[in-house]
């Protein structure tokens, strides 16, 4: 068998056994003539054991090890460099959040982020290298798309920011939210698989779905194709604005899922997994902060089982958006909550490094000097 992207490494010799979803390393053995559950313990020394080579993975025959060896190579994301926040830097940031630079095997760029708070220590992953979406107010959106993320390069980045966290502060990775550069739901296939891998329960990572984030700009097939998933992470829509007509100017995407449409997907949502949305807002000054713009947002928000997640615009060099004054932000909070909503207000974090939501990018895009998202 060979593998489903080759031709993209062409510097190396050997496919990357890593572009394998587990179905296909099923394939893998059987092409060498082993029996498929080999290919379970395959996938776990790989994904649960972390290794690099095949010489290690000591509970596979030696005849096999060999014949891996021969066919296929091992190659991981790599770390490439590191920006870290420290308190202070960035208004309000009570403990450093920081953002990596990931290369992938065939050498393509991905940011990843980990954000402590408190008790948690959040990672903020990747589903894409670049975007298609083209989301006005996003860095990863001008610097173009480059190419969906295979399952174990979204594993692989989870494993390297667990091993920061784990240096940095002894700690562990409470939630994964997949908001880093991306739409995860055009990479859906991948992702799941990805989700798979990081819940399986005799794993060494193993966190439980409920601690995962997916989040989109509302793309209507992929939530319907997760509300019949059977997964329970959590789904995070980000809206940005309940008018149609600006929420197309924000994110063109929407001209293809109308409100109408993502109303309707997000209350099937609802009803197929019991499960609540968050509905994600950026308060943008002067674009969607106003008193109407919230009357349209509770009369939009009220139909489903939801919260509302309002957070700041994080300003971007060369873009002509700014975040909304405080005032016009408690204004904007308080009709929420009169309307009897479950807001949350969210700090923006990561912004003096451009890691926050919005400021993305490894490459300059047309009108963005240097940032990403959702
Ligand atoms: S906000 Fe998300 S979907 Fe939109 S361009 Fe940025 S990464 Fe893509």
């Amino acid at each position: 068998m060979t593998a489903p992207n080759e031709g993209m490494d062409a510097p190396h010799a050997l496919p990357n056994i890593k572009e394998f979803t587990r179905e296909q390393l099923g394939a893998v053995v059987a092409g060498l003539g082993e029996p498929k559950f080999r290919a379970d313990q395959l996938h776990r020394w790989l994904y649960s054991q972390g290794a690099s080579d095949f010489d290690s993975m000591s509970s596979i025959s030696a005849s096999l090890r060999r014949k891996l060896s021969s066919a296929y190579d091992i190659r991981s994301v790599k770390i490439e460099s590191v920006a870290c926040g420290t308190p202070g830097q960035a208004a309000e940031e009570e403990s450093p959040t920081v953002k990596y630079l990931l290369r992938l095997p065939d050498d393509e760029l991905v940011e990843s982020v980990l954000i402590p708070s408190g008790e948690r220590i959040t990672a903020c992953v990747s589903s894409q290298a670049g975007c298609p979406l083209q989301c006005e107010f996003c860095a990863t959106g001008h610097m173009g798309f480059r190419r969906n993320l295979h399952a174990s390069e979204i594993t692989d980045q989870v494993y390297a920011l667990q091993d920061e966290a784990a240096l940095q502060s002894g700690g562990r990775i409470t939630n994964i939210v997949f908001m880093g550069m991306g739409e995860p739901l055009l990479n859906l296939q991948n992702v799941m698989e990805a989700v798979a891998t990081l819940t399986a329960k005799d794993y060494r990572f193993s966190i439980a779905e409920k601690r995962i984030t997916i989040s989109t700009v509302g793309l209507v097939p992929g939530i319907e194709r997760l509300a019949s998933s059977g997964l329970k992470t959590k789904l995070a829509v980000s809206l940005h604005s309940a008018d149609q007509e600006l929420r197309e100017r924000l994110m063109p995407v929407a001209r293809q899922y109308p409100l109408e449409d993502l109303g309707k997907a997000i209350d099937a949502y609802n009803r197929m997994t019991g499960l609540p949305v968050t509905l994600v807002y950026m308060l943008i000054d002067g674009v969607n902060d106003s008193p109407g713009d919230a009357r349209k947002l509770a009369r939009f928000a009220k139909r489903f089982l939801c919260k509302i997640n309002l957070i700041d615009y994080n300003s971007i060099v060369n873009f002509q958006f700014r975040p909304a004054h405080t005032d016009t932000r408690n204004t904007f909070v308080r009709q929420l909550l009169d309307n009897g909503l479950i807001v949350t207000v969210r700090k923006s974090q990561g912004a003096a490094i451009n890691a926050a939501c919005g400021q993305l990018a490894t490459r300059p895009g047309p009108t963005a000097p240097n940032r990403s998202n959702h």
